[in-house]
């Protein structure tokens, strides 16, 4: 057993601020953990949950990882302590799961301590599930923490924001994500790595090595293989088919989004695709920023037609064949 992982140099202010609250006995009773996805809201809403709980903490407000309450929140077990996500396939919180968490969180504790449920990603609750947690924060029990942690807040219930307080977290400076990632992974094009995960140091540390980063180079080179001629729309929609659509997509958009940069900036200091530039370039060069912008509509609408009935076959093509025209076209 070990102390709770380091906290993240990024999270250190809000950190601080949440132990003080909670040794003053202020810590509310809700609290809406934001920011964007790959920057450690769920590692802080971890390291929150068990400073609360342990019997006793480190000088620096961290968990012990001794004591009885850390050995059973490691082990799953602690009574007073909830995880809550979508379960079995679905993709949203039910209001069984909302009920079980209020019915917990008015019981009284079994340890003697706080009770912590953490709710994620919070927004995926339905509305049945938002009503039904809305007793709970309207008329908390006496140490209670509710942690909400969303992406995605604005999708939550007003009613649900307003009764929360809201732990903003953001993306680190670069130089401070470049500091901590080149620590993690001294290998690493760590320039590379948060560019493509748009500054988020714990999304761009799982992208090294990873099938998706490998993905992504094979998305690029028969997309610039395309645009110079040398492919068909249709060998690379089947060549691409039965990976992961959205990943896919969101690598195409990305690109997209580089050469509309440059045919508007000329020289953007920052590319999505920083190793693409000098090719990002060339192709800027020989396309119209109108095209681009049909491009664009076509990509969103293709992101759309991911939820529907329509095959990732019929949505790749679509998105593709429109680059050829326009190559061919020159
Ligand atoms: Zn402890």
């Amino acid at each position: 057993m070990t102390a709770t992982s380091e906290i993240l140099p990024w999270h250190r202010q809000h950190w601080q601020r949440s132990i003080e609250r909670l040794r003053a006995g202020r810590l509310p009773h809700a609290l809406l953990v934001t920011g964007p996805v790959g920057i450690g809201k769920s590692v802080l809403a971890d390291q929150l949950a068990r400073a609360v709980l342990c019997r006793a903490p480190l000088d620096d407000g961290r968990a012990c990882g001794q004591c009885q309450a850390c050995s059973l929140y490691q082990a799953g077990s602690h009574p007073d302590a909830m995880w809550v996500g979508p379960e079995d396939g679905s993709k949203v919180l039910k209001v069984e799961q909302i009920r079980a968490v209020s019915s917990r969180m008015s019981t009284t504790s079994q340890l003697g301590g706080h009770r912590v449920a953490v709710l994620i990603p919070a927004e995926r609750m339905n509305a049945a599930a938002a009503n039904g947690l809305l007793k709970t924060l309207e008329e908390p029990g006496a140490d209670i923490l509710l942690l909400l942690v969303s992406a995605q807040p604005g999708l939550l219930p007003a009613t649900v924001r307003s009764r929360c307080q809201r732990m903003a977290l953001t993306v680190p400076s670069a130089d401070e994500a470049e500091a901590w990632l080149r620590q993690r992974s001294p290998q690493a094009d760590v320039g590379l790595l948060l560019a493509l995960a748009d500054g988020a140091p714990l999304a761009a540390a799982a992208l090294e090595g990873s099938a998706g980063l490998e993905w992504r180079r094979t998305v690029v080179e028969d997309w610039l293989s395309l645009l110079d001629g040398d492919a068909e729309p249709a060998a690379i929609a089947q060549r691409w088919h039965g990976q992961d659509l959205a990943a896919t997509l969101g690598w195409l958009m990305r690109l997209l989004v580089d050469l509309i940069r440059l045919k508007c900036a000329g020289q953007p200091p920052r590319l999505a695709n920083p190793d693409q530039r000098e090719h990002l370039q060339r192709q800027a060069g020989r396309v119209h920023l109108a095209e681009l912008y049909g491009h664009l509509q076509r990509l969103q609408e293709a992101v759309r037609l991911t939820r529907t009935q329509v095959s990732a076959q019929a949505i790749l093509e679509q998105v593709l064949i429109p680059w050829r025209l326009g190559a061919s076209g020159r």
